[in-house]
């Protein structure tokens, strides 16, 4: 699955999962430029390990009145982006009777609304293109819903639905959206939840683990690559078959 010659914007690319894919497509040959609100502290490190593949684009995503222009500039940076990779998230969780609208709000923002607003500027210079890849960070909640967790659910059901509409809209210009859903991934977002409600839910996977981040990177450089060519609107849950 080789990326060779290809320019990829992945979002949240600080840590965790949207880090672990962009050294896993800089180890196959792409061109990374990683976007987050926070700079790495060992960003120059970084870059030199990547021999110059990495790119830094400082930008909140919270700010979504902000986002059509870091794209752009991006775009204009870069000549534009083979793969984008919506990945960066937050949560928010608490139970609906408590929910404050603002923490609703910040959560549809960040993980639904800016990613719309960067598929739609990529995505018409892929159509220009007619060749891309556009691949939503989703997750298992956005399917099968959790309790406490509303306004994240609600985020990624609705990153889902995005998928499958801007997959039939690009569609006839080569370029493809998908969806990948990751059930429980050992990441700083998922490391609060107490050991003892991790080892039940360990206990109840088919695969009995939980996952990793290169879990989840690994079907991202697939969604990326020419091996998933005839593959569109589609969600891959990445979860140890914890719904099938
Ligand atoms: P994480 O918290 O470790 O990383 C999230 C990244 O997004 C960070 O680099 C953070 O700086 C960045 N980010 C947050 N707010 C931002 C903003 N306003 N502007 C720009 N960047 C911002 O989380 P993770 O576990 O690596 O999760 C990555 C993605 O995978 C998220 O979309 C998450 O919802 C999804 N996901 C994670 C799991 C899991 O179990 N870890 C499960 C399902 C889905």
């Amino acid at each position: 699955m080789n990326l060779t010659g290809k320019k990829a914007l992945i979002t949240g690319a600080y840590r965790g999962i949207g880090k672990t894919i962009a050294d896993l497509f800089i180890a196959n040959g792409a061109e990374v430029w990683g976007l987050d609100y926070k700079t790495p502290e060992d960003l120059s490190a970084r870059v030199d390990a990547a021999q110059g593949k990495l790119h830094w684009v400082v930008a909140d995503l919270s700010k979504t009145g902000e986002v059509e222009e870091v794209a752009k500039n991006a775009l204009k940076e870069s000549g534009g982006f083979d793969i984008l990779v919506n990945n960066a998230g937050i949560t928010k969780d608490n139970l609906s009777f408590r929910m404050s609208i603002e923490d609703w709000q910040k959560v549809l923002d960040i993980n639904l609304t800016a990613a719309f607003l960067l598929s739609r500027i990529v995505g018409r210079d892929m159509t220009q293109k007619r060749a891309g890849s556009i691949i939503n960070m989703a997750s298992v909640v956005g399917i099968h819903g959790n309790g406490g967790q509303a306004n994240y659910a609600a985020s990624k059901a609705g990153l889902i639905g995005v998928t499958k509409s801007l997959a039939n809209e690009y569609a006839s210009r080569s370029v493809r959206v998908n969806a990948i859903a990751p059930g429980f991934i050992e990441s700083d977002m998922t490391a609060a939840v107490p050991d003892e409600a991790k080892q039940k839910m360990i206990d109840a996977l088919p695969l009995k683990r939980t996952g990793k981040q290169e879990d989840v990177a690994e079907a991202a450089l697939f969604f990326a690559s020419d091996s998933s060519s005839y593959i569109t609107g589609q969600v891959l849950p990445v979860d140890g078959g914890m719904y099938f």
